[in-house]
């Protein structure tokens, strides 16, 4: 069930909602290829200054990769959940789904708060 909802909330989201997610965590907005979204790498800095758009979300693998530091590959929950414990927040699989869920305009009906949320919250 748990694992259905991880890949049924992941089909649902859309591009926008993608970059939803990632100016929640700190991105400017996308800068946008044929086959790709580059945003800005929120996962190795904090500052808007020191982060250069070198964070690739790859449309048909639904993949990011970054090309800073060790060149991580994630999926948008292992990015959310990298990206936090960066600013030293260790959220748990199923916590980084609920941060996609508040922080995107995906629609669920089964009793998860879609308020808006921002990173603060887990502060
Ligand atoms: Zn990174």
């Amino acid at each position: 069930m748990f694992y259905e909802l991880k890949e049924d909330i992941r089909n649902k989201l859309t591009l926008a909602d993608i970059t939803e997610v990632l100016k929640s965590l700190g991105s400017g907005p996308p800068k946008e290829r044929n086959d790709c979204l580059i945003y800005q790498t929120v996962c190795h800095h904090y500052k808007e200054d020191d982060m250069s758009y070198k964070l690739y979300y790859y449309i048909d693998d639904e993949l990011f990769k970054c090309y800073t530091g060790q060149q991580k590959s994630y999926d948008i929950y292992g990015l959310v959940q990298d990206t936090l414990q960066y600013r030293g927040i260790n959220v748990s699989l199923e916590q980084s789904i609920e941060y996609v869920v508040n922080n995107s305009n995906i629609e669920l009906g089964f009793g998860i708060d879609t308020s808006a949320k921002s990173v603060d919250d887990f502060n």
